[in-house]
């Protein structure tokens, strides 16, 4: 008897002096920002990311359980209203503390790339492109000249690496007045450091054999990664995710393709693959799932992301 009692109490002692205290929990709107999360701030936090994997930045309408999520972090991360002006009225109800990508200093930041907030106030695609038919010659339109939106946000942000190591220390500073240790911190934050030069100089080398070479992508979300790497940048067949393709429209990009001598095609998960494969046929030209979000990678670091990506386009442009 008196055994088992010593063992119980053992068990209790174990369970009320050894469990470690609970760990806080840090919610990122995209997975991007959520591998940034467990780069910088480790296990000392559990990071949950926001956006479900069918979901875009673009389109994104909350369910209650996210509304939850978002309420009862101790952290929100997220890129800030003009980026994700969905989330803004929700981030606004949390609890915790809220980090916004867009606050942080020192950041580039990239306008007028013609990309379209399809649920904002920007005029939907099909709109756009019939403005660009009547309007323009075939041959005047480019990739992303739409300077009519010259002062809309590219809100892909976290495709710049310079971007995302800047949110890196504003993370560690969070994560500290949060209550986390200190030292452990600051050496997640220089491990990061390194790793992110390491991997970015590995990346412009594997790439530069390919730095004059045109591509295409859907909605071209590429332009920060691009720039980072030296690539060129990407033709795209709309400036957002959704709209038509005019058959006129259809009839340029076949010729600029042509011209540019185009044999690597980008498509994003919601990119519309039926279109893509008529513009790039088998034998020549080659068509990548490349994911600008890394919804392909699970409890990925976003070094790892980086390291993705630029597999990706090596396979797409050699
Ligand atoms: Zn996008």
């Amino acid at each position: 008897m008196r055994i088992v009692l010593v063992v119980i109490f053992l068990c209790w002692a174990q369970l009320v002096f050894a469990a470690p205290a609970p760990r806080l929990t840090v919610v990122a709107s995209v997975e991007p920002l959520a591998m940034l999360a467990r780069e910088v701030l480790g296990d000392q936090v559990v990071v949950k990311t926001l956006l479900l994997p069918g979901q875009t930045p673009h389109f994104a309408s909350f369910t209650p359980g996210q509304a939850q999520l978002v309420q009862q972090a101790d952290l929100i991360v997220w890129l800030g209203e003009d980026a994700e002006p969905n989330l803004a009225a929700l981030v606004r109800k949390s609890r915790g503390q809220r980090l916004a990508m867009l606050d942080v200093g020192g950041l580039t930041l990239r306008y007028g790339v013609g990309h379209a907030h399809e649920n904002g106030h920007a005029p939907s695609d099909s709109v756009k492109e019939a403005a660009h038919s009547a309007e323009e010659p075939a041959a005047a339109i480019e990739a992303s000249d739409h300077d009519h939106e010259a002062s809309e946000l590219d809100p892909h942000l976290w495709l710049s690496p310079h971007n995302m190591a800047r949110l890196a220390h504003a993370l560690a500073d969070q994560g500290k007045s949060l209550g986390l240790h200190s030292a452990d911190t600051d050496a997640a934050l220089q491990a990061f450091e390194i790793t992110l030069a390491n991997t970015l100089a590995a990346s412009r080398k594997q790439l530069a054999p390919y730095a004059q070479r045109d591509w295409l992508s859907q909605h071209n979300p590429w332009l920060y990664f691009s720039d980072a790497l030296s690539l060129r940048v990407g033709m795209q067949v709309s400036s957002g995710l959704q709209g038509g393709t005019s058959a006129r429209r259809f009839a340029e990009l076949i010729q600029q393709m042509k011209s540019k001598s185009v044999h690597c095609v980008l498509a994003e998960p919601e990119a519309r693959r039926a279109m893509l494969a008529r513009l790039c046929q088998p034998g020549d030209c080659r068509i990548v799932e490349a994911d600008p979000l890394g919804r392909d990678l699970t409890e990925a670091r976003y070094t790892d992301l980086l390291v993705h990506l630029t597999e990706q386009f090596k396979r797409c442009l050699q």
